[in-house]
């Protein structure tokens, strides 16, 4: 057992060291092809580099397991000594974590030899950070041949302490959206400003009633959040600017919601296009579907994350997070379940995912993999 996880410790620290962007995971997956093949276990290669292994034993349950491999444009800043030696790419979002238990998890599946029950399916998927792999390896049958029955994932949580996991049954991540606002004025000199129309005073009015749309058009007890992260518009001190564009984020929990959101979005845009003599255009590109953990799957999983981890390092979260990941389109098709596994390192600053120093206790990937092996065994029998 500690050969297999001092491995999967070396392995994950290369990972690290070599991070790729998303769709460019091509490294990592022949790194991963490379183990495969080594170990003696079944895979396929999808086109973008994603990989479907499997291992197939006695009659039982078919359970995949989602590894994401990609990693974000971070300068990484941390003082290990496994540093990222790509420059401006960093594994930021624990996806070298993910995908080396769950490489781990399929070599002890083939070192349980004849005895293995049931059949083990590991989705190495890319491009989770960006256009959502997952929902292309789901398209292509990954969850196929033979059909999956249950789904399982994981993220690491720098919130919690390693040793310590956080589960939700139903919703426990958001459904986003991309949205982008293009404000058309008519530009002019500053000190005439009656004879232009001003983008930049119509976008001060949109972004101020879109915080208010949230606020006030949506129920305060259905989640929904609209961020702008991005506005762009003008040239000089005494033109007034006739375009702005400005992008934000938008998200909520059911697919209605969204609906919602979009309509008052559209309305908003009209009324303030008639007020002010501008042209706003909206765009809102739906992304990611809210993930919804399978309830009664979920109710299976609790009592034996108490058994594995004790029950006081089992936190079932009250609220949902309005992150999102594209776990979403494989719980989408079959009962799924997605739980945070805690990589926090005791006494120290934690900092968050996607931040230049994140760091994890490596002490996580023993229980990650303990977890995963114990889920599936319980899961996988008939
Ligand atoms: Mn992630």
């Amino acid at each position: 057992m500690n050969a297999l996880i001092d491995e999967m410790i070396a392995f994950r620290r290369i990972l690290h060291t070599y991070p790729e962007l998303s769709e460019q995971e091509i490294e990592t997956s022949r790194r991963i092809q490379e183990k495969l093949a080594e170990w003696g276990i079944e895979y396929k290669v999808y086109d973008n580099h994603g990989i479907v292994a499997w291992i197939e034993g006695k009659p039982g349950k078919v359970i995949a397991f989602r590894a994401d491999m990609d990693a974000l444009p971070i300068e990484e800043k941390t003082e290990l000594s496994y540093i990222s030696k790509n420059p401006g790419v960093m594994h930021a979002c624990g996806h070298d974590v993910h995908t080396a238990i769950h490489l781990f998890l399929l070599k002890k599946a083939k070192e349980a030899g004849e005895d293995f029950v049931g059949t083990m399916k590991v989705l190495f998927q890319p491009a989770e950070e960006t256009i959502g792999g997952a929902q292309y390896m789901v398209k292509r049958g990954a969850l196929e041949n033979p059909r999956v029955d249950y789904a399982l994932g994981l993220h690491v949580a720098p919130q919690l302490l390693a040793g310590e996991v956080g589960l939700k049954g139903n919703a426990i991540n958001a459904a986003t959206g991309d949205l982008t606002l293009r404000v058309h004025g008519v530009s002019g000199h500053g000190a005439y400003p009656h004879l232009s129309v001003d983008a930049i005073v119509v976008s001060g009015y949109l972004i101020t009633e879109i915080q208010s749309l949230i606020s006030r058009r949506l129920s305060p007890v259905i989640p929904g959040v609209i961020s702008l992260g991005s506005i762009k518009g003008g040239v000089k001190n005494n033109i007034i600017s006739n375009y702005v564009e400005i992008k934000g984020t938008v998200r909520s929990m059911e697919c209605s919601v969204m609906d919602e959101i979009e309509e008052l979005l559209k309305r908003l845009c009209q009324g303030l296009s008639l007020a002010h003599g501008a042209r706003i255009e909206m765009e809102l590109h739906r992304g990611f579907p809210a993930l919804i953990n399978d309830c009664a799957l979920h109710q299976r999983i609790i009592p034996i994350a108490k058994r594995i981890l004790g029950d006081e390092n089992v936190q079932e979260f009250e609220h949902p997070s309005m992150g999102a990941d594209d776990f979403a389109y494989l719980s989408n098709e079959v009962p799924g379940s997605y739980y945070f596994l805690g990589t926090g390192i005791k006494g120290k600053k934690n900092h968050p995912i996607h931040h230049e120093k994140f760091e994890i206790d490596e002490k996580a990937l023993e229980i990650g993999l303990k977890l995963q092996w114990n889920l599936y065994c319980e899961l996988v029998k008939l």
